[in-house]
């Protein structure tokens, strides 16, 4: 992987480009592309990525407090695995957002049982926050918490969770009120009477995804994160470190498709010369290319901006990753029309992008939901001054 230009803006420092040169290089070694059995990988790669220390950059150790984490670091991380491969971007990422609730305001214990584990790619996390009705409108969340002698009752129906079935605990988030102030967060092992995770989603670029049923599921009071009631404040600060990193892994998958199509234009010949030499290429390269620097200048803005203090970074967070996700499909839909029939036969890297990139734009907050984010806050804004 070539360095990529953004790595020489002001927001990095030479730690960071280490970073991105060391990981693109173990990146290269160890992360295969095309596996056959993703659930299988997905275990090997944060077995991994655990054994090596990558994983620290998204769980902080029990002492370390999330807010601490470096968010550049976790962008380029995110930026460098998804250049190689959409699922140890993923493997990576679903570590850090299924260990966030409880890095953010977990107790000493339970930041002890389950982070230095998920650092070390010895337990699998995940976040169950989304239900069949409750997707975008996370206030519609109907999965019950209710308290029971010492702890309390799960009953519900979580789906399009990451890691499903593979993970070997869930936070969850249920219902224990009234209203968006009545939601908190629990976390349940894998195992726990009452859960079943087998049922499994297939996805047009493949990880593993499915849902969670619970009947009956009793959890001690110790399996509580935070308040009762904290669910909502829990589940938006977990994702509002995490939503500029997704914009980090598209364009992790742009640069792939631009380089990609550098490749292919110089030594595709047709009339009499190569696809580079024709205007309307090298106007395609050109707008794949700007699409690119100016996603990279919004993902990179809104990290550097968290990592120099800002409390909360919602609009620059919304803003690097409805663009980014966007610019990625233009830029790998691009990429796929300068390879012609290549680009959409089975098994090249630039179909298996055009797939990858398609759920970004859902997860995490939906384009439309970002863009609803942006527009409150510039409305909040304009009423202020
Ligand atoms: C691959 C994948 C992995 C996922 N992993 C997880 C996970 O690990 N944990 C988890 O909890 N969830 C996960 N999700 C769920 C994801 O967060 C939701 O799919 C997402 O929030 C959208 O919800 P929905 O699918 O119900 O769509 P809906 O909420 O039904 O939205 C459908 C469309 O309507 C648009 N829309 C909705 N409301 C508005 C509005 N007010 N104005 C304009 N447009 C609107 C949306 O933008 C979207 O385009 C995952 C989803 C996918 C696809």
């Amino acid at each position: 992987m070539r360095p990529p230009s953004h790595l020489a803006l002001p927001f990095f420092e030479a730690h960071h480009r280490d970073l991105a040169h060391e990981l693109g290089v173990w990146a290269a070694e160890h992360v295969e592309e095309e596996p056959e059995d993703e659930t299988e990988a997905c275990r090997s790669l944060v077995r991994a990525m655990g054994e090596v220390g990558w994983l620290t950059l998204c769980v902080p150790s029990p002492a370390g407090r999330f807010e601490q984490l470096d968010v550049r670091s976790l962008c380029l991380a995110r930026e460098t695995l998804g250049y190689r491969s959409a699922l140890a971007d993923f493997a990576f990422a679903m570590q850090g957002l299924g260990a966030g609730p409880i890095s953010l305001f977990g107790n000493e214990e339970q930041r002890e049982a389950y982070l230095p584990a998920v650092a070390r790619g010895e337990k699998v996390a995940a976040f169950a926050l989304s239900e069949a009705e409750a997707g975008s409108d996370v206030a519609a969340l109907a999965t019950t918490a209710t308290p029971d002698g010492e702890g309390f009752v799960l009953n519900g129906e979580k789906t399009w969770i990451s890691n499903a079935g593979i993970a070997d605990f869930y936070v969850v988030f249920a219902r224990t009120g009234e209203g968006s102030r009545g939601l908190s967060a629990f976390i349940v092992d894998a195992g726990t009477p009452g859960l079943d995770d087998t049922a499994s989603i297939p996805l047009i670029a493949p990880h593993p995804l499915g849902t969670l049923t619970f009947t009956d599921c009793r959890v001690p009071r110790s399996a509580l994160i935070g308040e009762p009631g904290h669910g909502m404040r829990i589940a938006l600060s977990t994702l509002d470190v995490f939503r500029t990193t997704v914009g980090a892994a598209a364009l992790g998958f742009a640069l792939r498709a631009l380089d990609e199509t550098l490749r292919h234009v110089r030594c595709r010949e047709l009339f009499g010369g190569t696809l580079a030499d024709l205007p309307v290429v090298q106007s395609k390269l050109a707008v794949m290319a700007t699409e690119i620097d100016a996603s990279a200048g919004l993902v990179y803005r809104a990290a550097w901006t968290k990592d120099a203090g800002a409390e909360r970074v919602t609009k620059e967070a919304a803003m690097a990753k409805a663009y980014a996700t966007e610019a990625a499909q233009r830029v790998i839909d691009a990429a796929v029309q300068l390879f012609g029939g290549h680009g959409v036969t089975t098994g090249s890297v630039v179909e298996r992008l055009y797939r990858d990139i398609r759920p970004l734009r859902i997860y995490e907050g939906a384009t439309e939901i970002q863009h609803l984010v942006i527009a409150r806050q510039l409305l909040n804004e304009a009423e202020s001054n």
